[in-house]
């Protein structure tokens, strides 16, 4: 259904011209300008050109923020509210950002260099139905009643956590934004989020459609500006009880440090990622694998913290599955991220493009073969064009094997035995997701459990569903998960009332 809502490029360009953007700090239920007045500038990555000023906050605006979520927290408006109430609030917010689709899509396009068949097809549709995921959730979660001794009644239940910060990346700035505010919301905390400064301009807009669902003043506030004085100021604010960051793997490690210097208040990080594809020597219709590996490392430009940057492939199929990866390139059109036949858009800023290109650089340099790609492209549009890249004769030793690209850069390492496949996969210091392809039972279970990563797939490139939790080993990130019901417990106080009861007359 949702293909019939993106548009054809000419329909695209129009209705981005025809685009009334929100670019203003929303807290309290309602838009201001940054306390400062200050703006900054937001780009089209496909045009370099700007798209927008959009408000500069700063930690005075994160105060006044935090003031009115601590108030709408400690006045029970949204977490003593029905649930049943509250739920239909978030379904009536998600229906809304799903009825959105279209214009959500079309600011994510422009914003964030992302193809339009993506943002409109994909990101939109699913960050409606992660809310009404969590959303639904709200009236049929349970408390537990203990097995306490005779004369005893001891509940456990979950209290919402309180006023909860969001930092979030601009990869996919409307999706993460909703792994975070989903479970929060549904499980009765209020918010301070802060996108990207590079792609602010999705999650105004849905927190606009939040106040017309019903979302009351002050439960869910949005502070825009730079990470190092707006995120920084979420992270140590002593008015903030738990925050959760997706992004760099260097940028969580600062908010572990702002929490132990402030209120040591609960930190959730989903951070980088380096994660291999392990083809194996039986692998079945190298064209579907081809298909998966394609998108697991091409899809969003790369730009993916579950991106499999490395192929680990037995040397017996190495030749025969680069020649497939390479006619599935076919359908990997780089172009105008509004044009609905595009596949790989414009990576996110000009700074970003240097760093892959740099990597590329450095592959070149430790003696890695560029089979594919390796420049950039379309340099006449003002974008910021990389095309897929693929680097064969890599040791899982050098630097484009180890560091996290977030470009389209994919690295091919040979293995010859299961075990080695293993030590190859497992030897970064990330673990966010892993794939695998055979025929075999024995070795799929076998890898599967031998993989140190979050999220295994098998004979696909999947990060699972809405039902399943996702979050990382090792570097990756830690203290809770994204998703499911699971990501519900990082958001919630376990709390337990012990009752002595009288005995009877
Ligand atoms: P980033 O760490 O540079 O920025 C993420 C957020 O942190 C942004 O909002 C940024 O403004 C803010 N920030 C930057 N410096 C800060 C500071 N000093 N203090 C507080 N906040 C600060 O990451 P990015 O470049 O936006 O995103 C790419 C990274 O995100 C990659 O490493 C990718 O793997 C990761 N990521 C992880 C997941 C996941 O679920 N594990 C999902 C998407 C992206």
């Amino acid at each position: 259904m949702t293909d019939t809502l993106i548009p054809e490029l000419d329909d695209a360009q129009s209705e981005v011209r025809d685009l009334d953007l929100r670019t203003q700090l929303f807290i309290g239920g309602g838009f201001r300008e940054a306390a400062s007045g200050r703006r900054y500038v937001t780009e089209n990555p496909a045009t370099g050109q700007p798209i927008a000023e959009v408000a500069e906050g700063a930690p005075a605006d994160v105060d006044a923020a935090v003031a009115v979520a601590r108030a709408a927290a400690d006045s029970g408006v949204w977490s003593r509210m029905d649930p049943g109430d509250r739920k239909r609030i978030l379904v009536r917010w998600a229906d809304r950002i799903e009825a959105n689709a279209r214009e959500l899509g079309l600011i994510e396009t422009i914003d964030a260099g992302k193809p339009i068949a993506d943002t409109v097809g994909g990101d939109m549709p699913e960050t409606a139905a992660c809310i009404r995921w969590h959303a639904e959730a709200t009236d049929k979660l349970y408390g537990q009643v203990a097995p306490s001794p005779e004369g005893t009644v001891a509940t456990i239940t979950r209290e919402p956590v309180g006023v909860v910060g969001a930092v979030i990346p601009w990869n996919y700035p409307a999706q993460m934004a909703a792994w975070k505010l989903g479970p929060a919301l549904a499980t009765g905390n209020t918010m301070v989020i802060k996108p990207a400064s590079t792609t602010s301009l999705s999650l105004l807009r849905i927190a606009e459609l939040g106040a017309e669902a019903g979302i009351p003043a002050g439960v869910l506030n949005v502070v825009t500006g730079p990470g190092d004085s707006v995120g920084e100021a979420i992270g140590r604010h002593p008015g903030i009880d738990c925050v959760a960051f997706t992004g760099s793997t260097e940028v969580g490690r600062r908010f572990l440090h702002y929490a132990a210097d402030t209120n040591l208040k609960r930190v959730l990080l989903e951070l980088g990622g380096k994660s291999p594809q392990i083809v194996f020597a039986d692998a079945a219709d190298l064209a579907s694998v081809a298909e998966n590996v394609a998108m697991a490392i091409f899809w969003n430009m790369g730009e993916n913290c579950s991106a499999g940057s490395r192929l680990v492939v037995h040397r017996s199929r190495k030749a025969d599955l680069l020649e497939a990866v390479l006619a599935e390139l076919a359908r990997w059109p780089v172009g105008d991220p509004l044009d609905p036949a595009t596949k790989i858009g414009a990576l996110i800023s000009r700074g970003h493009m240097e760093r892959v290109l740099g990597y590329v650089q450095v592959g070149r340099d430790e003696g890695a073969r560029v089979v594919t790609g390796g420049q950039r492209v379309l340099e006449e549009t003002g974008g910021w064009f990389v095309p897929p890249t693929i680097f064969d004769g890599v040791r899982n030793d050098m630097r484009i094997a180890q560091e996290e690209i977030f470009g389209p850069v994919l690295s091919v390492i040979e293995f010859d035995t299961e075990a080695e496949a293993v030590t190859i996969a497992n030897d970064t210091p990330y673990g966010l997701a892993a794939s695998l392809y055979t025929e075999d039972l024995n070795v799929a279970h076998r890898v599967a459990r031998d993989l140190r990563a979050g999220v295994v797939g098998v004979n696909a490139y999947s990060e699972g569903d809405m039902t399943t939790p996702f979050g990382g080993y090792k570097q990756s990130g830690f203290g809770g998960h994204d998703k499911s019901v699971h990501a519900h417990d990082q958001y919630t106080e376990t709390k337990t009332t012990w009752i002595q009861l009288r005995p009877r007359e």
